[in-house]
């Protein structure tokens, strides 16, 4: 081996994160119209009296997406509202959309527009205007990048980084049924594997299927907020797992968290395919990703706003740094929380 190949680092060795705070360290900005660069949920301009947010997302065949089981509609709604998810979290709506897009030859027309019916319709639904992107062929399988752009009122931007102390920490919907939905089809997938024309039975699984396959982002959450005038202190949207997107948050605004087990919500029918599994449900809800929620941090004096929704569980609230970032269980133990989500280079 080479001197030179001897000191190489392994992605591996710095995990995701490590490797985009590498890449991106000291990136400088030449436009004052750049509000916000790496770091948050979506990039930051401000253009008129409007800010703009931006944000991008890369699937990749046989990684993200295993078109075994998934079907390339609901692909297609998958690949766009990941991304609207990413424009909520700044508080935001998604508003233009481009999509690109490389291609192997074992996909057909008809394929692909099934595809694009799913784009369609998480368009329609959204209301995202597609307005361009690219076509390339592949040597490996299918990827798909997406990029969509929001806009927001100046006053309304959402970092992650402005909770505050006693702050409460909110989440919309409930957690983990997206991670037990890919168990079942993994589990399921197997069992078709060794046994040639087994026709699984899912329909007691719809829920945590569709969690999976065909998630929804938080639009109607974002409304709420912006007819209420209420502006959460920090927000983040729930890709990798409830505990590091805490951690996020807490690192970025510099503060602790107390976060509640009993309080955290878990569909009963997340609950109950997990415990078929022999898996632990909360473990689904704190490290278990693709949720698509939002979670977000709001002062005391919000409590009632939040309270009249039931679409939100109010799960803890912000403490001082020196406090750490803290799950509380059910008989009232600290256990410190860690990031054990989604990791593209870790182990
Ligand atoms: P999310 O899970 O919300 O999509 P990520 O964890 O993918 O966020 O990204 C965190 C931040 O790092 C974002 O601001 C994103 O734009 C930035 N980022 C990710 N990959 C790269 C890259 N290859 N080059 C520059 N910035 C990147
Ligand atoms: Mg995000």
């Amino acid at each position: 081996m080479s001197e030179s190949k001897k000191s190489l680092t392994p992605l591996s060795e710095i995990g995701e994160f490590g490797l985009i705070q590498k890449l991106t360290e000291n990136l400088p900005h030449y436009h004052k119209s750049t509000l916000k660069g790496v770091g948050d949920d979506a990039a930051v301009m401000q253009y008129g009296d409007k800010f703009l947010v931006m944000t991008t997302d890369m699937l990749m065949e046989g990684v993200h997406f295993n078109l075994v089981y998934t079907p390339l509609k609901h692909l297609g709604y998958k690949a766009a509202v990941v991304n609207f998810s990413d424009v909520f979290a700044m508080n935001a709506l998604p508003r233009q959309m481009v999509v690109s897009i490389a291609l192997s030859n074992k996909f057909s027309l008809e394929a692909m527009n099934e595809f694009y019916g799913g784009l369609r319709l998480a368009c329609e639904n959204y209301k995202v205007d597609l307005v361009g992107g690219d076509t390339s062929s592949s040597l490996t399988g299918m990827a798909i990048s997406i990029t969509v752009i929001g806009e927001v009122d100046k006053d309304k931007i959402t970092y992650r980084s402005q909770a505050k102390e006693n702050d409460l920490i909110c989440v919309t919907g409930d957690l983990g049924a997206a991670y037990m939905g890919l168990q079942i089809l993994e589990r399921e997938k197997k069992i078709f594997e060794d046994l040639k024309g087994f026709q699984p039975k899912l329909d007691e699984y719809e829920y945590v299927l569709r969690r999976q396959l065909k998630p929804e982002a938080r639009k109607e959450v974002i409304e709420y907020f912006h007819t209420n005038n209420i502006i959460p202190t920090s927000m983040i949207d729930i890709s990798d797992g409830l505990s590091s997107e805490l951690l996020h948050i807490c690192s970025q605004s510099g503060t602790g968290c107390s976060v509640y087990q009993n309080k955290i919500p878990i569909a009963d029918t997340t609950e109950q395919a997990a415990k078929e599994l022999n898996i632990e449900p909360l473990i689904c809800a704190l490290n278990g990703g693709e949720d698509y929620e939002l979670l977000f941090t709001v002062p005391l004096t919000q409590y009632d706003t939040i309270l009249a929704r039931n679409d939100i569980s109010i799960i803890g609230h912000i403490t001082h740094a020196s406090e750490g970032c803290n799950l509380v269980t059910e008989l009232g133990q600290q256990i410190e929380l860690k990031a054990q989500g989604w990791n593209a280079y870790k182990e």
